[in-house]
């Protein structure tokens, strides 16, 4: 069968949460921590060569990744710059390498139509400039945000980042929050490199969600439409009980929002298989979410995309759920056209 005919006759996939990095950023990081014993000590052990397949594929956007997205049935990739992205530099170098990062994904939407989408990166630490940025990738074709979970310690759902959360809800940008490291304040009983991938991410990255969720900041965005990695960062398993414990304080505590968490969940969050090949916990979140609110994505480079793929078909989903979790939803949230498919 040609790769045209095969591409014809399986379900067209999105991979939603697909790495890249810029020679100038990991120039940045490596002038930011030249020890690796600060908040980039994950990206000083890979940039002295512990990892160095994962280098050199985030730093290809161009043949080299589409000849693997070719390989595997992968139609698109939603490019996002790894993080932490511009998050721990000045605000001033943030905004320059925002803006590099976003012409760099604009670039390869240009060159390779139809096969790249892109989330906007931007200093979220200086909100005035965020908006701008987001009002110009907006311009460029970026379809969402993302943002690095928590920046210096501080949260989206923080007064001083009401405009970027104006800003993605007029701009129809829906915001990404992917995991970091944790700050410094918070990261040391995470022992045994409990800090990282294996634990402490879904740990950071969900309390960020959770703020948003508890502040009731979402209540004044409803439209506002918030996106989570790897299987909802464990907050879909804790649903019940959050609700359990929130219904337990609202009945003392009635400056707490008069609406149950899940429901809150339920309205603005998507989540994404990213680094989740787990069957049981698709099912999970099938049935405790829906189909529609569940997107498929590798975390290439640092997950294997064939993994990602194999798991995905050997689930034999129903057709309308396998389409949705694979493309449907994504084009919906993203607002990627599905006329924009121009494999020959
Ligand atoms: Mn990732």
């Amino acid at each position: 069968m040609s790769e045209a005919a095969a591409a014809a006759s399986r379900p067209r996939r999105i991979a939603v949460e697909e790495a890249f990095a810029l020679p100038a950023q990991l120039d940045a990081y490596r002038a930011a921590d030249p020890r690796g014993d600060g908040d980039l000590r994950f990206w000083h052990n890979i940039l002295s060569g512990a990892f160095p397949e994962v280098v050199s594929r985030l730093l290809d956007i161009g043949e080299g990744r589409i000849a693997m997205m070719d390989a595997l049935g992968i139609d698109m990739q939603v490019l996002s710059l790894t993080s932490p992205g511009v998050q721990v530099l000045d605000a001033a170098a943030a905004d320059a390498l925002a803006r590099d990062a976003n012409d760099a994904i604009a670039g390869a939407m240009a060159r390779f139509p139809g096969r790249f989408a892109g989330l906007a990166t931007i200093a979220v630490q200086d909100p005035p400039a965020a908006v701008r940025e987001m009002e110009r990738a907006a311009g460029l074709g970026l379809t969402g945000i993302v943002v690095n979970s928590h920046t210096g310690g501080r949260y989206l759902d923080e007064p001083d980042f009401l405009p970027v959360l104006e800003a993605a809800e007029a701009l129809c940008l829906p915001v990404y929050i992917h995991p970091r490291t944790l700050p410094p304040a918070a990261a040391g009983p995470y022992a045994y490199g409990l800090e990282s991938g294996i634990w402490g991410y879904a740990a950071e990255t969900g309390l960020h969600a959770m703020r948003l969720i508890l502040s009731g900041v979402l209540d004044r965005f409803p439209d506002l439409r918030i996106v989570l990695g790897h299987m909802g960062e464990g907050i879909p398993y804790w649903l019940y009980r959050i609700d359990y414990m929130h219904a337990l304080r609202a009945r003392r505590m009635p400056d707490q929002p008069a609406t149950a968490p899940s429901a809150i969940f339920r309205r603005h969050f998507h989540i994404t298989t990213s680094g989740m090949n787990d069957p049981d916990a698709l099912r999970f979140c099938l049935a405790k979410l829906g189909p529609e609110r569940i997107l498929w994505a590798v975390d290439y480079p640092y997950q294997e995309p064939e993994e990602a793929v194999r798991w995905i078909d050997g689930m034999a989903l129903d057709d309308g759920v396998g389409i949705a979790i694979l493309a449907g939803n994504a084009e919906r949230l993203f607002r990627l056209s599905p006329l924009l498919e121009t494999r020959s």
